[in-house]
């Protein structure tokens, strides 16, 4: 068996099935961020994109009617519709999708159904390119930049992010939501501190699946959170008022120039300037619908004190505070239209393809739209 990235290491073997059931559809193979993967065989490209659990996924039809999956990438080095060779350049392995630690893991797929890619590894002395010919090392002692400790579906992307992108999707989790539980992590690679991740065929068809899981879990954070937010908010809520009046991070129309054109354009398009605004379908609050769940982090990042939800309600130099802190950082980091994009779907929408930012999100509009009509409104 032979390695479409050279030097790496399998990490996680075919099992059959799917991770959600103990099963693993195809190899990981344990290589630094950035590696290339080759094709293992040829054939076409039949799609280069977002592929949910999968990540930055490339397929492509084998000559032989089976599909290849190389998922999980950084960057791909293709486009659909492209013809490829055993041995020619696919892309690069990365950490995208449900994947604790950067690796690529290998699928092929006849009739829609994970098969053994064992067969597809070997180098029969007919393929050409730079498909490794070292045997691929066996075993997994293969540490995580993360150290591998928290199952994939935690660490896929920061919670804010993950609610910020339900909302985009106009898949607000419900309020009251159910507390975590009940979703199956692999437990065994992620102990082992093995890149793994949790590909499944319901998740293959959307992260839907693995979104409502997570959005459940975040619930429960929140929860505690809020409770915690309770208890500190009496704590502030005396220095609060003072720290505001004198504080330099004080708004009342500090920020100027583009930041400034950025700032007042998303605070007119997410609820026409009212800070009383409350989404009743996200929970999203104030002049800038922030996520309730970002109120004590944010404020606390901004102001260097956590303030409670009607505390943030009743005081728009506070909501000008906070997001101009937030959406300050974001436009150092990104500029203006990366700004917009992370205000809209959270920072984890910068790494997302771009025709994941053209999809319409459910009733909402697609990120790119959003970030259109902000650059408009502000004149940038
Ligand atoms: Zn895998």
């Amino acid at each position: 068996m032979y390695s479409p990235v050279k030097g790496a290491r399998v990490s996680s073997r075919y099992l059959g099935g799917f991770r959600s059931t103990g099963g693993h559809s195809g190899i990981d193979f344990a290589a630094p961020a950035g590696s290339k993967i080759y094709a293992a065989v040829g054939g076409r490209v039949i799609s280069v994109g977002w592929g949910g659990a999968y990540g930055n996924l490339t397929k492509v039809q084998h000559d032989d009617g089976t599909v290849g999956y190389y998922a999980h990438q950084s960057r791909f080095a293709v486009k659909a519709g492209q013809r490829i060779s055993a041995g020619s350049l696919l892309g690069f392995v990365g950490n995208t999708g449900n994947s604790t630690g950067s690796h690529l893991h290998f699928e092929v797929r006849r009739n829609g159904k994970p098969t053994d890619p064992i067969p597809f590894l070997n180098f029969d002395g007919k393929r050409t390119g730079s498909l490794s010919k070292e045997p691929a090392k066996q075993g997994g002692s293969f540490a995580t930049p993360q150290g591998g400790m928290l199952p994939d579906i935690i660490q896929m992307t920061d919670p804010n992010d993950t609610l910020a992108m339900l909302e985009a999707q106009g898949m607000g989790a419900s309020p009251g939501g159910k507390a975590a539980g009940g979703f199956s992590t692999p437990a065994l690679d992620a102990a082992a501190g093995r890149p793994s991740e949790q590909t499944d065929l319901e998740q293959s068809l959307g992260r839907e699946a693995g979104l409502i899981q997570q959005s459940q879990m975040m619930k429960a954070m929140q929860a505690q959170q809020a409770a915690y937010q309770t208890s500190m908010m009496q704590a502030t809520a005396q220095q609060a008022p003072a720290a505001i009046s004198q504080g330099s991070h004080s708004s009342g129309g500090g920020a100027s120039g583009d930041l400034g054109k950025l700032i007042n354009a998303i605070r007119a398009k997410e609820s026409g300037g009212s800070y009383s605004a409350r989404n009743r379908h996200s929970g999203a609050l104030g002049a800038y619908q922030i996520m309730p769940g970002n109120i004590a982090s944010w404020s606390k990042a901004a102001l260097g004190y956590s303030v409670s939800q009607s505390q943030f309600l009743a005081n728009p130099k506070l909501q000008d505070a906070i997001a101009q802190h937030r959406l300050g950082q974001y436009f150092r980091k990104y500029g203006a239209s990366g700004a917009a994009l992370a205000w809209y779907a959270g920072e984890g929408a910068l790494k997302y393809s771009e025709g994941a930012r053209n999809r319409k999100q459910g009733s909402y509009p697609s990120m790119n739209s959003y970030v259109q009509d902000i650059l408009r409104r502000a004149g940038l």
